[in-house]
């Protein structure tokens, strides 16, 4: 008897009998930890703790009413929210693969193979954990042609990923980013342009603050991580988009690691892996320094064939300055040349390591599965 019941209390739950409960964690390094700090749902009420398994269950533990301490939501497993029906327009798209994450919620992945797939997360709402989860990037069904985008004209979709739009206090930490089961070399041409079904993969606008990213991957995208949508929000951006990205991998990656605008924006601990050359997703650049950004970029590592410099490590988009400190590109000190006056310090503690430690460092820890 009382073999059965130890086995019986081993049984359940199965894949995450021996991991600690994270979901009541906050947020403990970068811009996330100011202005109040990012909670999420780590006091929600029991009954606002939610573990679901597909997208129903998904979306009812979104609009439940849990009051003001917030919720918990656990994802078990894959969950595909066109619930294996293709969507056949951006707008039936639109529609249900929308994931509108509400205020003091945490989101995140119970165990290794937590992943949203066919949808598109929308954080408006302050306060807000995603943790321990895949995201494969949302695949727009119906491209738009835009003959005046770039020399040649270029197709575009709508839908990242997740976009942060005008939230304050949001941590990303452990999501794997990736193009998944549809990488861009099954799109085909038209119009003598690949087709581009993808947007973004993790997008910051419109006012959006305090926000880190960490220990998350990036994999298998064109254009990953836009911090400032345009040019022209400044009235909304200046002064915000305070963003920190470390300890993050970017593995075979086109271009936006980030492309920043206005944010006081801190990158460090970061290793990017790829090539110039790579067959899908060629490396184009990883920082792009635009309108009055101030990047302070710490210890990052770039293993990148057929890079040689940085101005193809912090691209100039219409920005000014740039820092960087303690970088290494294929294993030599990253020299830059830009103007370092960028007028801020980090106003939290951080404790970057030698750029020599982030390789297995990162490899080792970063993405969903490794919490
Ligand atoms: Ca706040
Ligand atoms: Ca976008």
């Amino acid at each position: 008897m009382v073999a059965f019941v130890v086995a019986a209390s081993l049984s359940w739950p199965h894949s995450a009998a021996a991991q600690p409960d994270r979901s009541r964690e906050i947020a403990t390094s970068g811009w996330a930890t100011q202005d109040g700090g990012t909670r999420g749902g780590s006091n929600a009420a029991a009954s606002a703790v939610f573990t679901v398994n597909n997208a129903a269950a998904l979306r009812s533990a979104l609009k439940a009413k849990v009051g003001d301490t917030g919720r918990i939501i656990r994802i078990n497993g894959v969950i595909d929210l066109s619930e294996g029906m293709p969507y056949t327009s951006s707008a039936d798209m639109k529609a249900r693969a929308r994931v509108k994450v509400p205020t003091k919620t945490t989101i995140i992945g119970i165990a290794s193979d937590a992943e949203f797939r066919e949808a598109y997360l929308i954080i408006k709402a302050d306060d807000v954990i995603i943790r321990n989860l895949t995201i494969e990037n949302p695949w727009d069904p119906v491209p738009v042609w835009d003959p005046n985008d770039g020399n040649a004209g270029n197709w575009n979709s709508e839908f990242d990923g997740i976009t942060i739009e005008g939230a304050q206090n949001v941590w990303v930490d452990h999501v794997t980013f990736t193009d998944g089961r549809r990488t861009d070399d099954q799109n085909g041409s038209e119009n003598g342009r690949p087709k581009q079904h993808h947007d973004g993969a993790l997008d910051i606008k419109n006012g959006a603050n305090y926000v880190t990213v960490s220990y998350s991957a990036f994999r298998l995208h064109e254009k990953n991580n836009l911090i400032g949508a345009s040019d022209a929000a400044s009235s909304r951006d200046r002064g915000k988009l305070k963003v920190t990205i470390h300890n993050t991998l970017f593995e075979n990656i086109g271009s936006r690691g980030p492309r920043v605008r206005f944010g006081q924006v801190h990158l460090y601990n970061n290793y990017h892996v790829g090539s110039a050359s790579h067959p899908v997703y060629p490396f184009a650049y990883a920082h792009g320094v635009g309108k009055e950004s101030k990047i302070l970029a710490e210890a990052n590592v770039y293993q990148l064939d057929g890079i040689s410099s940085c101005d193809k490590v912090a691209v100039n988009y219409g920005g000014t300055v740039y820092r960087d400190d303690g970088s290494m590109l294929n294993g030599t000190s990253l020299e830059c040349s830009w103007n370092r006056d960028i007028g801020w310090t980090p106003p939290y503690r951080y404790v970057p390591l030698n750029a020599g430690e982030v390789a297995a460092d990162v490899l080792g820890k970063a993405g969903a599965g490794k919490l």
